[in-house]
């Protein structure tokens, strides 16, 4: 098997195994830990604790992730080397109170998450997956669990072109048509629902219990996977995913299709390249710390507890540039600002999220020169404008580390006459003055429910960032910015 394939194979696991934000962190914590990464707790003082040579991660709201490994050489206010992603993408989510009864329908409500080509979810094999926080009986506390059904159970059916006099159009409205089926009514369910109301009436609750809110099968189905009783259950994130699962496309297996490329492609692909930086005694020779920080709440603008613009990336680079990463000193002292602010200067960003690769049917809308293929390598994105940061000497940055890797790389701006998305590459940058550079890998129908990209791709990226992560303490002090 080519190397190329292998790590599109591993990427179509890490996809399918992750629906939600909160299994995309569950997913990366498995893959670090089984690499030998320890986890830290935000709850607790690093003072201490903290070893060179070693390998971390930590997350918050376990719908975040930061990893990060400290080379054997390191010293206070060396530079870190960050890939910045995240771990969220356009769905749908369950409402509050989600029960409907419609024309002998059982109907689950949903919220719309971000801006997905909303469309492309119609007729798809639906199901959920999340996570449920149930009380442990024996302790009384509340934790959480992670849940996935993996069979179809919800379908947001069109309407037949026969009844559609406007076929041309497919517009819809998002709160009354766009709203899954998750089965039939049983004549005893009206019948059982009302008194079942009934008989909880009688004592207080300050909200309605789960049971109560939500479509009873799907409780019990949760429930049963989950191994609780349906009273157990307290509350819950829940999304919906298509249940179809990620491939291999194209005659010759060029493409991969599949959900989330934007921006799981990020996620694997700098996992992977922050743990190839780190085997062997490469890590034991390095100088710097390597970072991955893996953001929720991309697709609603970041500002958020667990956010790109939240206070999750500044408080642990506060942490760690302060540690000693010496156990007989580090006891009773933190050092002062000043590491920090040399350490950031001296820093870099990569921002990784997904970019556009040319549309064959659709050429027009590409700007002419600056057409991304896929499997032509990542993308540098660039804008006048600042939607993405790159500049010239990240550029340059990029050129050195793309030839000691053999990655070839890509350039992409906007046409002026084009709306233009963004990345957290501008909030991140603005937050810690750290020089950023904004890159991505091709993809096509960027937020639909079936993305599609290049396999090569992804084996490019994973080197582009082992590459980056290994030398950026020799390559990046060779690039003169004040
Ligand atoms: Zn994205």
């Amino acid at each position: 098997m080519s190397t190329s394939l292998k790590h599109a194979l591993g990427f179509l696991d890490f996809v399918n195994a992750s629906p939600t934000p909160y299994h995309v962190v569950d997913t990366v914590k498995n893959r670090l830990v089984q690499a030998g990464f320890t986890e830290l707790s935000e709850r607790v003082n690093w003072v201490g604790q903290l070893k060179k040579d070693s390998k971390y991660f930590v997350t918050r709201n376990t719908s975040s992730i930061i990893a990060f490994t400290v080379g054997g050489m390191y010293e206070p206010g060396n530079g870190i080397s960050i890939v910045g992603g995240h771990t969220d993408s356009p769905a749908l989510r369950v409402k509050p109170i989600s029960n409907i009864s419609k024309e002998g329908y059982k109907e689950v409500g949903i919220e719309t998450y971000g801006g997905g080509i909303w469309h492309t979810w119609f007729d798809r094999d639906l199901s959920i997956a999340g996570r449920v926080f149930v009380t442990d009986p024996k302790t009384g506390n509340c934790v959480s669990k992670l849940i996935k059904i993996d069979k179809p159970l919800l379908r947001i059916p069109t309407l037949a072109i026969h009844l559609d006099k406007e076929r041309a159009k497919f517009e819809f409205n998002k709160e009354t048509q766009f709203r899954p089926i998750a089965g039939l009514e049983k004549a005893e369910d009206a019948k059982k629902e009302s008194k079942e109301t009934d008989d909880v009436s009688a004592e207080f609750q300050s909200i309605k219990s789960v049971v109560e809110r939500h479509n009873k099968d799907m409780i019990n189905l949760i429930s049963s996977k989950l191994d609780v009783t349906p009273e157990q259950i307290e509350d819950f994130e829940l999304i919906l995913y298509d249940t179809q699962k990620s491939c291999l496309g194209g005659l010759n297996d060029e493409f991969i299709f599949s959900p989330r490329l934007d921006n799981q492609v990020t996620c694997y692909c700098s996992i992977e390249g922050i743990i190839e930086s780190s085997v062997s005694n490469q890590l034991s020779n390095q100088s710097g710390i390597q970072m991955v920080s893996l953001f929720d709440h991309e697709e609603i603008g970041s500002l958020t507890a667990q956010g790109a613009n939240s206070s999750f990336l500044p408080d642990i680079l506060h942490r760690i540039t302060k540690l000693t990463f010496n156990p007989d000193v580090d006891l009773c002292s933190e050092l002062p600002s000043s590491y920090f602010w040399t350490a950031m200067a001296k820093s870099f960003v990569i921002s990784s999220d997904m970019a556009h690769g040319v549309h064959p049917n659709y050429s027009e809308k590409y700007e002419a020169l600056n057409r991304p293929k896929l499997n032509d390598g990542p993308v540098i994105k660039i804008n006048a404008n600042q939607r993405y940061v790159t500049n010239s000497a990240g550029i340059v940055l990029l050129k050195k580390i793309g030839a000691l890797s053999k990655t070839p790389l890509q350039l992409f701006v906007i046409r002026n006459d084009s709306p233009c998305g963004s990345t957290i590459g501008p909030m991140v940058a603005a937050k810690l003055g750290i020089r950023t550079l904004d890159i991505g890998n091709p993809q096509l129908s960027m937020h639909s429910i079936r993305e599609t990209c290049g396999s090569a791709d992804i084996e490019k990226l994973v080197n582009l960032f082992d590459a980056y992560f290994e030398n950026y303490s020799t390559v990046g002090p060779t690039i003169l910015v004040q």
